[in-house]
């Protein structure tokens, strides 16, 4: 059974050790949640997560959600997956694992409880989109025997697993489609493109542009991402998603480096390198449904959003 006798909730965050797990757990403990951090540590670190240890409502639990896990919580966000390509490409059978049994063990737990549980899903679901901008109505093209694979088909099944438990179960579920997002505590060596030019460009390093570096992508600050979270999971129990969060704002590769360049005052060069296969070559969020349903929309913009990201990773340098 809930409790529903406070308004303090214990909530659980999966891959609370990770770039947008950490921030999530900050942010609930700051409205006076109790917060219950599952991580195994794959990609999230304790160091994430170290300014939280010692406070009396912050728990970490390292675990693999792909086994199951029974704990008493009001809220789950399951945000556990490894999320950069190099990471989700480390272990391909684990990463359908993480989303395909840890969404399973996750659901069980939520269908136990009678709690709301939030996926962190993902605009890979569009895959390789041939729709521009993306809507959640659009149904996406995807490769499902590429390198890619693991993660978006393992995304896609999560969320069929999130509309079945709900459908013959009665789960409360919210799906978010989590678009490109950045901010400190990205990993270092995730290889996800905002890392890597900033690093880069600090070091006074080539700056890797793969292919021409035409393709887009619409970059979301975490901090208004983590709103977007938020404000699904306080949404009525009709309100299910999938809803798109991310900043529609559309950049090319290109103009990303040469913003990291003027932004860091590097004098890098910008090199060609291979592209990697099925990289979707534009992506750009339809958000018209998170304005209507959730009265969200992105308030810092990529200018705004490199700054504290840029002085994050002068720790590496
Ligand atoms: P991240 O790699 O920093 O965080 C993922 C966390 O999950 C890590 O702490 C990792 O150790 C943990 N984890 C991985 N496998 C696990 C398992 N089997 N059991 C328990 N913990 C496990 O990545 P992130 O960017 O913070 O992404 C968080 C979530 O948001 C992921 O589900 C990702 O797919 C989704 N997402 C992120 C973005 C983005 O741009 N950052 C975009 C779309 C979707
Ligand atoms: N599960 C869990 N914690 C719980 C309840 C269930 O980890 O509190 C797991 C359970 O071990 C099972 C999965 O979630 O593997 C799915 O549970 P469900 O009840 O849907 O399926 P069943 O147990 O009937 O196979
Ligand atoms: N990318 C790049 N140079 C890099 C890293 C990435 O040009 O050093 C490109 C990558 O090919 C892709 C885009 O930047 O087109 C975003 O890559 P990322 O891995 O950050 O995210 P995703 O492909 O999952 O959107």
């Amino acid at each position: 059974m809930t409790r529903s006798y406070s308004i303090r909730k214990r909530v659980m965050v999966t891959g609370g050790a990770g770039f947008l797990g950490s921030h999530l757990c900050e942010r609930l403990l700051g409205q006076g949640h109790e917060v219950l951090c599952v991580d195994n540590l794959f990609t999230g670190t304790k160091q994430n997560i170290e300014h939280l240890i010692g406070n009396p409502a912050f728990e970490f639990m390292r675990h693999d959600v792909t086994f199951p896990l029974f704990v008493e919580v009001d809220e789950i966000y399951n945000l556990a997956c490894p999320a950069s390509p190099i990471h989700y490409q480390h272990d391909p059978v684990q990463t359908t694992k993480t989303s395909v049994h840890g969404a399973i063990n996750m659901l069980g737990l939520a269908k136990r409880l009678g709690c709301k549980i939030l996926q962190a899903s993902t605009s890979e679901v569009y895959g390789d989109p041939v729709v521009h901008p993306q809507g959640e109505d659009y149904w996406g093209h995807v490769n499902p025997i590429g390198t890619r694979s693991c993660y978006d088909e393992g995304k896609r099944c999560a969320e069929t697993l999130f509309f079945d438990y709900h459908r013959q179960h009665g789960v409360k579920i919210k799906v978010a489609r989590i678009f490109n997002t950045y901010g400190p505590r990205m990993h270092p060596a995730d290889g996800r493109v905002v890392s890597n030019f900033i690093l880069q460009a600090l070091r006074g390093e080539p700056i890797t542009l793969y292919g021409d570096g035409s393709q887009t992508r619409s970059f979301c600050y975490v901090d208004d991402l983590i709103d977007g979270l938020m404000a699904l999971m306080a949404t009525g129990d009709d309100v299910t998603g999938p809803v798109n969060l991310g900043n529609p704002n559309e950049f090319t590769i290109r103009e990303l480096a040469e913003k990291v360049v003027a932004r860091t005052g590097a004098g890098s060069e910008l090199v060609m390198k291979d592209l990697p296969s099925d990289d979707p070559k534009q992506r750009q969020p339809d958000i018209g449904r998170a304005r209507s349903v959730l009265g969200w929309e992105p308030r810092i913009q990529l200018e705004e959003g490199l700054t504290p990201t840029i002085d994050y990773f002068q720790r590496f340098v």
